[in-house]
């Protein structure tokens, strides 16, 4: 609590004080500045945060500062949110006001709460509807009007089932017309009429971090990305033990934005993750891990949620990762990730193992999140959401045919019907239709799959559960220990390599490193620390 009030007075003395004493202020700013091409940081104020926040100058210069404290470079400005419309006059007023200050503006809709109401979730609409329809498009034509940019966050989907709904859907089935559907509606009630106010605006569309279950609600990765202008990532994975929004485990995070990455190309922008049931610790692994899945920018969701609860402590740990997250930029910027092909085709059913990626991550196997399998791959991870490549049989056969290391759920293994499964080079990991119950599985039993999957990159790897892998380009590795307990950690090469560390994340980690020979020790990785070592 000391602690906290001491900061308190610490932000009060610093508005205060003329730009120049800020020193360590304005040396965030500055480095944020500099690295801004590499990572951008950057904030919301949702449609409420405007009214609340930026509705005088005083509230305004509170923010800027804020934001340079924290490194924030970019800041959206959002016009709508649950049948809330910000006021033209307050957003240009913001607006100005951030750009003279040096920032990016950008603008952002919620399209919660628009028009019909969806007979499910209520902050849903029913987009069947062409009175939501037509207020989607004036929200649309508004937010054009005063930005050049517009983010959407990740509410543009449906779960309606009224009686509308169910005529225009017929015989097909709601996935199918609910793609269709939101397709449709970003084209010509969202992307056309935007454009026709400014033919300047890009739109960016933002993913939830549900993969999984997109194409059941209206979300298609494929022509929705290929109709907007950039993509963006949610990463929100938040902390794992919370009652509330707790059950996601980090690997989440790295999974989407990797995977998003590669459909995305070009067009992908950053990972978004926000306060909710996370502590310190939790809440900035959400930023490591789309930092390490090669995002361009971090959006910390959002001004108003960081002023309170645990925002505040939050963001003073943030800060003092983000020297540490520009030098992790560094390091997977340009460097292709190697090792174990994951792929989940776009629009697959997950069927009872869903999110699986996410914890096979966990394991410490180094995924490739992919949409696509790749029979050149030197080892692949499948799922049950393979069976939506309809030449699945014939690869996997090609691919150990090949003598590539396979790794498949129990659960594909039972759905491939007539596939022999008796190969030395196919391993089976037993789901049992719970993902998470692999993150019960011992060292000795993941030892054994890790030291088969690794065999083809001339790595062996021995740590408990929760210990992720990265391995990044041919010359780097990264490790970063999920516990909340120390751990021992080893590497073995089959060649004889010196390595050195080159980041380590809290700032204040502790890993006790060690290289002989062929062989790297960490012989007590820090909780929740991520470590970085080239070779
Ligand atoms: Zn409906």
């Amino acid at each position: 609590m000391i602690k906290s009030k001491a900061l308190k007075y610490a932000v009060a003395a610093v508005l205060v004080l003329p730009a120049a004493s800020r020193g360590q202020t304005e040396s965030l700013w500055d480095l944020a500045n500099e690295n801004k091409a590499l990572l951008r940081i950057s904030t919301l104020f949702t449609a409420q945060n405007v009214r609340d926040h930026l509705s005088d100058d005083e509230g305004i210069s509170k923010a800027i500062d804020w934001c340079e404290k924290t490194g924030v470079t970019h800041v959206f400005l959002e016009t709508f949110r649950s049948r809330y419309t910000a006021e033209r006059k307050t957003l240009e007023r913001a607006k100005s006001r951030f750009a003279a200050a040096g920032f990016e503006v950008s603008g952002c809709v919620t399209t919660t709460q628009v028009g019909k109401i969806s007979t499910e979730w209520k902050l849903i609409s029913c987009y069947t509807n062409k009175g939501t329809q037509e207020q989607l498009q004036k929200i649309f034509e508004y937010t054009a009007s005063i930005f050049d940019e517009i983010m959407i966050d990740d509410f543009l989907f449906t779960d309606c089932l009224c009686d509308e709904c169910k005529k225009a859907c017929g015989e097909e089935s709601w996935t199918d017309y609910r793609c269709d559907l939101m397709v449709r509606v970003s084209r010509e009630r969202i992307i056309k009429p935007a454009r026709a106010v400014n033919p300047n605006v890009k739109i960016i569309i933002k993913y939830p971090q549900w993969y999984d279950r997109f194409h059941n609600r209206g979300y298609e990765v494929v022509r929705q990305t290929a109709d907007y202008d950039k993509i963006w990532v949610g990463t929100e994975t938040r902390d794992f033990d919370n009652k509330r929004w707790g059950k996601k485990v980090q690997y989440e995070a790295y999974y989407i934005m990797r995977w998003l990455g590669g459909i995305g190309g070009a067009k992908t922008g950053g990972g978004w993750f926000d306060p909710y049931g996370t502590t310190e610790d939790t809440y900035v692994e959400q930023a490591r891990q789309t930092v390490l899945a090669d995002a361009k920018e971090i959006l910390l969701f959002c001004y108003g949620s960081l002023q309170r609860d645990t925002g505040p402590a939050n963001v003073e740990k943030l800060r003092t990762e983000i020297p540490g997250l520009f030098e992790l930029a560094k390091l997977v910027r340009n460097r292709p990730i190697r090792g174990i092909c994951a792929p989940k085709p776009p629009n697959s059913d997950a069927h009872n193992e869903l999110y699986v990626f996410d914890f096979v991550g966990m394991l410490g196997l180094p995924l490739v999140p992919a949409s696509e399998i790749d029979t050149g791959a030197k080892a692949s991870f499948f799922a049950v959401h393979a069976l939506k490549d309809p030449g699945l049989r014939e690869k996997l056969r090609k691919m150990l045919t090949a003598r590539r290391e396979v790794l498949i759920t129990d659960g594909l293994a039972k759905r491939l019907g007539e596939f022999n499964l008796e190969d030395e080079n196919l391993t089976i990991l037993k789901v049992n239709g719970d993902p998470y119950s692999l993150l019960k599985l011992n060292r000795g039993e993941l030892r054994a799959i890790r030291n088969r999957l690794l065999r083809p990159f001339g790595i062996k790897f021995d740590a408990p559960n929760k210990v992720a892998l990265y391995l990044v380009g041919e010359d780097c590795l990264i490790v970063e220990n999920f516990n909340d307990e120390p751990v021992g950690v080893s590497l073995e090469f089959s060649k004889p390599v010196e390595a050195q560390m080159v980041l380590t994340l809290p700032v204040d980690g502790d890993v006790k490193f060690s290289c002989e020979q062929g062989k790297l020790k960490f012989a007590e990785l820090s909780p929740r620390t991520l470590v970085a070592v080239e070779y």
